[in-house]
């Protein structure tokens, strides 16, 4: 019996992790077909070999479609640039943290849950910012080991108390030696300390100056007008957060060209409608839950600002911490309902701009010869109705199916005959 079982499950498994398109080429088709760049083709196809994308357009005559999706959208895998895939609510009900009854064991599995919930939402790429623990994560993943999103991880971060411009420097050499994807620097207090600036300006322009000169990106947590305008003009990368931005701090985002990730609303809501998970850690404290619950009609105020800015390079970014993984669509309907952001504008955030912002643009976040076959079938056309998002059929990445929820249809319309 327990053979039979163990044959079963032998055979169940590798149908849903099969790469496609060894044999030869996968053509997929869709109702609708949106490449995240702005094209569109109704009645449309993707074509796979190797993990890569081979040709997108409208169905040819005489194509051999390999498997038609149905009335689905099929968009770019999406893309997450501000995660935080090992953080994770214990069994007790509590954030993780320090010496709390959890060992590695816990700790590990709990982020390979959040890895595999983060992709079965449709995030085939996220940027962790980031544990050291992400180093593991990320290379499970990348080596198949585990059902994850495509892991981007700083490792950990840099602040105010890293030491002198000269200090931080040495400090952004070794994130590199370690593995490093990008670095990210605190600049500002959090939210629930007011978010006033903390890293001078030369601490600034150091490490984003040696962050380049070892090819990382540098990533900037800022919140306050003074921390972003601090940031942008030191050359650092991308702003996250940066709930307090005025015009003048908008400004210099656009001048240096720097991207701009504020979030509307689902980290926030994550912690005020969980007070028990993160109640007494921290800064997790009456004042703190205070401020957030200031921020919360404020926040999506800042993303129509945003989108409203000529030339800002707003980009999608959630902050998913403990208990928000999977959910991460819920920022998305936050940034069109409530930001009041066009819906072509949030479908590139979360696909091509996303991609360009990580300097992954040549090969994931659109749909397009070469490009990793990173897809998405969503139930509805989010250019019409963000909604969309939440509701997701289909994912494959580099060519290989995570999650079908159609084929799980079509076998049980079959089986009722
Ligand atoms: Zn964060």
């Amino acid at each position: 019996m327990r053979r039979a079982l163990a044959f079963a499950l032998c055979l169940a498994a590798p149908a849903a992790l099969r790469a496609q398109g060894d044999a030869g080429p996968t053509i997929l088709r869709a109702a609708l077909v949106l490449d995240g760049t702005g094209k569109a083709w109704p009645n449309g196809t993707v074509t796979i070999q190797g993990g890569r994308i081979t040709a997108v357009g409208a169905l040819a005559a005489g194509a051999k479609v390999t498997r038609d999706l149905g009335a689905v959208t099929l968009v770019p895998g999406l893309i997450d640039t501000h995660v935080h895939l090992t953080w994770y609510i214990t069994g007790k009900g509590k954030l993780h943290v320090e010496n709390d009854g959890d060992g590695l064991t816990e700790a590990a599995l709990a982020a390979a849950g959040n890895a595999s919930r983060t992709l079965m939402a449709g995030f085939t790429t996220v940027q962790s910012l980031g544990s050291p623990e992400d180093a593991a994560l990320r290379d499970a993943i990348a080596r198949g080991v585990i059902a994850g999103p495509r892991l981007i991880t700083s490792l950990g971060s840099l602040n105010e108390r890293s030491g002198s411009p000269e200090a931080l420097k040495d400090s952004v050499r070794a994130f590199k030696r370690r593995g490093a994807d990008v670095i990210k620097l605190f600049a500002s207090k959090s939210i629930r300390e007011g978010g006033g600036q903390t890293m001078t300006d030369a601490q600034l322009v150091a490490a984003c100056a040696e962050g380049h000169a070892q090819g990382l990106r540098v990533v900037v947590h800022a919140h306050d007008a003074g921390s972003v305008t601090a940031a942008a003009k030191a050359g650092c990368d991308q702003i996250e957060h940066g709930l307090f931005a005025d015009d003048a701090a908008r400004a210099a985002m656009v001048k240096a060209g720097t991207w701009y990730d504020p979030q509307c609303g689902l980290v926030f809501r994550n912690y005020l409608d969980h007070k028990p998970w993160f109640d007494g850690i921290g800064n997790y404290n009456a004042a703190g839950f205070a401020a957030m619950e200031k921020v919360v009609p404020e926040a999506p105020k800042q993303i129509e600002r945003a989108a409203n800015t000529k030339g800002l390079k707003l980009v999608f970014g959630t902050d998913a911490v403990a208990g928000a993984h999977g959910h991460n669509a819920d920022e998305l309907t936050c940034r069109a309902t409530q930001g009041h952001m066009p819906l072509d504008a949030v479908l590139a955030s979360v696909t091509s701009r996303a991609a360009a912002s990580l300097g992954l643009g040549s090969d994931v976040g659109s749909l397009a010869p070469g490009m990793q076959a990173d897809l998405v079938a969503l139930g509805g056309d989010p250019l019409k109705d963000v909604s969309a998002y939440h509701d997701v059929r289909y994912v494959m990445k580099g060519g290989v199916v995570m999650r079908d929820a159609l084929a799980a249809q079509l076998a049980a319309r079959k089986s009722r005959g």
